[in-house]
């Protein structure tokens, strides 16, 4: 019954140090490079602003829209569609 304790001791202790490794590890790894692993999955963020689609309303990232100048003003929309109607005006 003693042995049993002990190897259920040792166990859990292994698992304590294998834990401890592991943060010891990432804290090191944040602290050469400042940032998580590189393996770690990328965040998709957009860092642009976003504009109104002045035809319909739906808001889009600035890298995503579709722009084009009217009267000197860059509008940006959500799709070829909304782009063309809105420059060639209604019922187009
Ligand atoms: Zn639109």
């Amino acid at each position: 019954m003693v042995l049993l304790l002990r190897v259920f001791l040792l166990v859990l202790l292994l698992f304590l140090l294998r834990y401890l490794f592991q943060s010891l590890v990432t804290r090191a790894k944040i602290a050469l490079f400042g940032r998580p692993a590189a393996s770690d999955p990328p965040h998709n963020v957009i860092t642009g602003r976003a504009h109104k689609d002045p035809l319909c309303g739906t808001y889009v990232a600035e890298e995503l829209a579709i722009k084009a100048t009217a009267a000197g003003q860059v509008h940006y929309f959500c799709s070829p569609e909304c782009r063309d109607r809105f420059l060639n005006g209604p019922g187009t």
